[in-house]
């Protein structure tokens, strides 16, 4: 393999730049060219597509968002767009792909691999939704971020004596709102992957007001539904003054944690060592802090779950 791309897919997250750094840095050091191709799978058909070198990905390793930027691409669901972005590769002479994303950007380089063209995902997204890894690159900030506002909220809550309905991203899965809910005490943590008898949470709230609490704080995980929904249905079962947050895209933004630089450099040149080792189509992940990969199908096909144990956990901690 002599000259292999890199791209960033779907949703993005902080951690995808020092992901590129490492997959265009490592590429060089195995003397192999790197192209970077930009707005993902759009970028690929259209071919915007340029070649990287060292100096490319300097100052970038501490910055959020992505260099190459993103894009969802519909046409490249289709057969002819498969076939116009194998077209753009055939051109630039590219042998192998590397791409940085979520699930839906794995399932597009699983049929790049099919038709010919190896391709390792790398899990780059806030939801730490991907099987096969026990983190995504992002997750990390997008937790403390989350963090930080429910810190402040917590402030102004204690001071007027609210319940605070904060709603927080994950997609279908709940593992922000869990990690979140654990780190800072949330008194009721709603996640999809587990279902909330809406009166136990009512219970809860009215016991925690009686004993004298100054402030609850429920998180709600964007897969079980809406916050404001929610937050009136509190209001109206329980008399409280209920305030609804939605915290949206603070959370997919900002200078990635130290985790989530480190994971994105492991995750990026394992990426890169298993290209060039002629495996194709599968995912690099961590799983007990040693660096993996699966199938890309096998990874997809299942199911994520949360942590029940957390979950027990930080329901005994905020009685
Ligand atoms: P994410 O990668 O964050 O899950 P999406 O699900 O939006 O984000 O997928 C990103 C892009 O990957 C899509 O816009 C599309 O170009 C491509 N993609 C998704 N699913 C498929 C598929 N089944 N076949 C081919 N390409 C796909």
């Amino acid at each position: 393999m002599k000259k292999i791309g890199v791209l960033t897919s779907g949703g993005d997250a902080p951690g995808m730049n020092a992901a590129i750094r490492a997959v265009v840095r490592k590429a060089i050091y195995h003397n192999v060219e790197v192209y970077g191709i930009k707005y993902g799978y759009q970028g690929l058909i259209d071919g915007n597509i340029e070649k990287m070198e060292l100096g490319s990905v300097g100052d970038i390793i501490q910055r959020g968002g992505t260099k190459l930027y993103s894009a969802r691409c519909e046409e490249f669901k289709t057969e002819e767009g498969q076939q116009k972005g194998i077209e753009q590769l055939k051109k630039h002479g590219i042998d192998g792909l590397v791409v940085i994303g979520g699930d839906g950007s794995f399932r597009g380089a699983k049929k790049l691999t099919e038709k010919g063209y190896p391709c390792i995902g790398v899990p780059g997204t806030i939801d730490n939704d991907i099987p096969g890894t026990d983190f995504t690159i992002g997750f990390d900030t997008a937790l403390n971020t989350i963090i930080e506002a429910i810190d402040k909220i917590r402030d102004t809550a204690t001071s007027h004596e609210r319940t605070y309905v904060i709603e927080v991203m994950g997609r279908d899965a709940g593992d922000l709102a869990l990690w979140a809910g654990l780190a800072d005490g949330a008194e009721t943590i709603l996640v999809p992957e587990r279902e909330e008898n809406f009166d136990d949470v009512v219970q809860r709230l009215k016991r925690g007001h009686e004993r004298g609490k100054k402030h609850s704080i429920i998180l709600v995980a964007e897969g079980v539904g809406s916050g404001f929904e929610f937050g009136q249905r509190i209001k109206e079962a329980t008399d409280l003054e209920t305030r609804v947050t939605v915290l949206g895209h603070t959370q997919r933004g900002g200078s990635p944690t130290a985790a989530d630089r480190v994971l994105a450099s492991r995750l990026g040149a394992k990426a890169v060592d298993i290209l060039l080792s002629g495996k194709a189509g599968r995912i690099v992940g961590i799983q007990n802090n040693q660096l993996v990969d699966h199938d890309i199908i096998e990874a997809l096909n299942q199911k994520h779950s949360i942590d029940m144990e957390m979950y027990q956990l930080s329901q005994e901690l905020s009685i």
